[in-house]
């Protein structure tokens, strides 16, 4: 295998450049921790930006997609499939939804929901949250709210605003009958793991219900497991119109999915579509994803680990810690400054860690992670913030 150096050497030559890299090479995974280049060995709390719920190189989604990709790789939608018909129906009982569209990111998730808002409601304006994060091509752009992600790409599609999160007084004056859709997320991921009341939702509900605006609930970050939950918003018993899902949707291969509830109208054909949405093979993923999460009740789990961890967090006395905050396993520790530097002495001691904004250090482990090691990661996090 190639060396560190000649790895490195060879991305920094050809990647694009839009990514700041760490200096790991990672060639192996297994569960929650993953190898190096030279063997060394990580506890992994990035969690493959949400996408490796299930643990790194899990047996048995390695042995369905093996399985799968024996029978049929791809297949467009406009054919029938054994597979994708079983997840379908699999997903929509998980979360009460009736009908899916499938895809193979996060964005995509995101583009398809706003679209299918603009047909079914006939309506051009969509309503976003100050921090949201909802994807980087050009309609999820719209929705988001960064600005450093967005001012480049301007002009970006018209007809969205952004409200303070968390506001209900702010919601209630920009829903109009020109609203399309309000987008949100149950917890705030890239805007650095900001959990919203379940009181905000509610009214979320109520006023989009009351003036025909549909409900889009973003949780390709906080969904498949992450928080405990199938998805967050079933903490709240909310009944999202349209609900996006990706990252470990796939069980770690692209994937991604916009449900809808009941009660809508088929939507006219060709309104959309996707060459690889609801390819056979990240439908096996996902199908060897849900029976793991089930088999292993994960879902339980990482609630339980999830209250110990956000505790445990909670507990470190630093004068550098502003908040911890989270759901699951899904929590987020805002410092008085940069993370930089703690998560720099993190990845020396062999823990890797995301961030969310500048000064959020956020923690996404596979949710397959042990006690043991989440109590080394709250060690070791206190040590280097002390
Ligand atoms: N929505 C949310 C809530 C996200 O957190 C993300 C990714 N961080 C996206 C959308 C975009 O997903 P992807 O990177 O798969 O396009």
């Amino acid at each position: 295998m190639m060396d560190f150096e000649t790895i490195k050497s060879l991305e920094d030559q050809h990647s694009v450049g839009v990514y700041s890299k760490r200096p790991v090479a990672i060639v192996r995974g297994k569960g929650a921790h993953l190898f190096d280049v030279n063997g060394r060995e990580y506890i992994d709390c990035v969690g493959g930006q949400g996408a490796a719920n299930l643990g790194h190189a899990n047996p048995k989604i390695a042995a369905a997609i093996a399985a799968q990709a024996e029978r049929l790789i791809g297949l467009p939608e406009m054919f029938y499939n054994d597979t994708r018909a079983e997840l379908m129906d699999r997903l929509c009982n998980l979360t009460g939804m009736e009908s899916i569209f499938f895809c193979n990111s996060g964005t995509e998730a995101v583009e398809a929901a706003l679209k299918f808002s603009k047909v079914i409601t006939g309506r051009k304006e969509i309503v976003a949250t100050v921090r949201g994060f909802h994807g980087r091509s050009m309609g999820s752009l719209s929705a988001t709210w960064e600005k450093r992600y967005r001012e480049p790409f301007e002009p970006l599609v018209p007809g969205f605003s952004h409200i303070p999160y968390n506001d209900v007084d702010a919601l209630d004056s920009a829903i109009t009958d020109q609203t399309a859709a309000f987008i949100v997320e149950i917890v705030q991921g890239e805007g650095g793991i900001r959990p919203g009341s379940p009181e905000y939702f509610h009214a979320a509900e109520k006023i989009c219900k009351e003036r025909g605006a549909l409900l889009i609930i973003d949780e390709v970050q906080s969904g498949f497991g992450r928080t405990g939950r199938w998805y967050a918003h079933q903490h709240y018993d909310l009944k999202p119109d349209l609900l996006t899902s990706a990252k470990s949707l796939g069980g770690g291969i692209p994937f991604g999915a916009v449900m809808l509830r009941k009660g809508f109208d088929k939507l006219p054909t060709a309104v959309h579509g996707s060459t690889f949405g609801g390819n056979p093979i990240a439908c096996a993923a996902s199908l060897a994803a849900i029976d793991f999460i089930e088999e292993e009740h994960l879902i339980e789990k990482t609630a339980e680990n999830g209250a110990w961890f956000l505790n445990a967090l909670r507990e470190i006395e630093s004068p550098l810690i502003r908040e911890v905050r989270g759901l699951g396993l899904m929590i987020g520790m805002e410092l008085k400054q940069k993370t930089a530097p703690y998560i720099a002495q993190l990845t020396e001691r062999g823990i890797l860690v995301l961030t969310a904004g500048m000064t959020v250090m956020r923690f996404l482990p596979p949710l397959v992670i042990e006690r043991s090691d989440l109590e080394i990661v709250v060690k070791n996090v206190k040590e280097v913030l002390q």
